[in-house]
């Protein structure tokens, strides 16, 4: 089948590749005038190490990525350490994959020179889609500036802000969180002393927390500091002004304050995500990762999941005609899809929470076993399920 991506993301990317990989012709189409990833940090979880072995990234993949020792949830105003999910041996032994952490821009190169090498892969940059429209057993993409494109089949992957989606659904503007992200990196040998340097650590206070682990095989440090803003406006890479992100983390232990005073220059994030629906799928058009689930970043899962979709997506068309698969595909993946979003607006609450929820928060996970810990996580990690081909 000849295939049109829209969108080169890592959802985009992952989906062009998994279908050439299976025979199909791949057209992808990306607005900006060169494929790249802005931004920082990304955590792999066990369920997409299984995507990668499929694509045949797994060792690319982990060259690139940084294993750290346990994820440990802090108190930001107290210190103490709340809980810590050991990520050694027993939980590689439970899951049978690493967790791992990577810069996105490592992660999105790998796809794209997989892409790149591809012989089936034509990719195409500066062309925005707009819309489409479908006739008989042909889809016709259509651009801002540029002739229109046809194909068999149309990926909608262009992420939060989807055009395919308003085209296919009219749903309107993703649901603001009032949550503001801002992120940065900082080389190693900047951060202070008595930070954890191998691990992904999590501070957590009433409205805010700090969250911070290695990148680059322990060269750099991804900082990811979110508070409770009304403010908004859309976009990936807008300057975050380092003084009220000071003010927002005065009252924090003097560690958290002194990792945030090393970064001179933030970007910063509206946090926005989507109630889960159904209808991703419209004949020939089927939405993937955030054009179809877009979630907060609190389960850390948002990519895993574009690529879980694109595997599945594949594996469907492998197994169904299109006007079939596309709907398996949707039925396949709308439940898990949800249940990461449903739960990512959970675990903020659960980071941010004040007073006598932050007691109880702390009070119930004190003590807690790893294996315990491994256990409620395994519904995502031991993911995911489909019919295979
Ligand atoms: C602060 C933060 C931390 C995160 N941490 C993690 C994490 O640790 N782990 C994880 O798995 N996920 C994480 N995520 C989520 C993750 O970044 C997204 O879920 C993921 O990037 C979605 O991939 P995508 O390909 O669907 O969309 P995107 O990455 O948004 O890609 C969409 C692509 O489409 C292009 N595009 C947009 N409009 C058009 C158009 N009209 N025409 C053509 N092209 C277009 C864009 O330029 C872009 O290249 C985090 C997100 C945030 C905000």
């Amino acid at each position: 089948m000849k295939a049109l991506v829209a969108g080169g993301g890592i959802g985009g990317l992952g989906a062009a590749l998994a279908l050439a990989q299976r025979g199909h012709e791949v057209s992808v189409f990306e607005r900006s005038s060169e494929f790249r990833e802005i931004g920082a940090g990304i955590q792999l979880g066990p369920n997409v190490f299984r995507m990668f072995d499929r694509l045949g990234l797994r060792a690319e993949m982990l060259a690139l990525a940084a294993i750290p020792r346990a994820l440990v949830m802090r108190c930001a105003m107290h210190g103490h350490e709340i809980t810590r999910v050991p990520l050694g041996e027993g939980f590689r032994a439970r899951f049978g994959q690493p967790y791992a952490v990577i810069h996105r821009g490592d992660m999105h190169g790998v796809l794209l020179r997989a892409c790149q090498a591809h012989p089936r892969v034509r990719l195409n940059t500066g062309q925005a889609v707009s819309g489409y429209a479908q006739d008989g057993n042909q889809v016709t993409l259509t651009f801002d500036d540029a002739a229109p494109a046809t194909g068999e089949l149309l990926i909608g992957a262009d992420g939060l802000w989807s055009r395919i989606r308003a085209a296919m659904l009219g749903d309107g503007a993703p649901v603001v969180s009032g949550h503001i992200a801002y992120r940065a990196v900082l080389p190693m040998a900047e951060v202070p002393a008595g930070i954890s340097r191998d691990e992904v650590v999590l501070h957590a206070g009433p409205r805010l927390h700090l969250v911070h682990y290695p990148l680059r095989r322990g060269e750099l440090m991804n900082l990811v500091a979110v508070f409770h803003s009304a403010e908004y406006s859309e976009g990936w890479d807008q300057a975050g002004d380092p003084a009220l992100l000071a003010r927002h983390f005065a009252a924090t232990r003097p560690e958290v304050r002194a990792m945030l005073e090393r970064i001179e220059t933030w970007k910063y994030w509206v946090l926005c995500d989507r109630e889960p629906r159904r209808g991703w799928v419209d004949g020939r058009v089927a939405l993937l990762g955030d054009a179809a689930h877009p979630m907060l970043q609190y389960l850390a899962q948002g990519a895993n999941m574009a690529l879980e979709d694109a595997l599945c997506l594949a594996d469907m068309l492998e197994q169904h005609p299109v006007e079939a698969a596309l709907p398996a595909y949707e039925e396949a993946r709308v439940l898990r899809t949800g249940r990461v979003q449903s739960i990512a607006r959970l675990y903020g609450e659960i980071y941010h929470a004040a007073d006598v929820r932050a007691e109880l928060r702390d009070a119930m996970l004190a003590g807690r076993a790893p294996e315990a810990a491994w256990e409620g996580m395994s519904w995502l990690y031991d993911g995911p399920h489909w019919p295979a081909p």
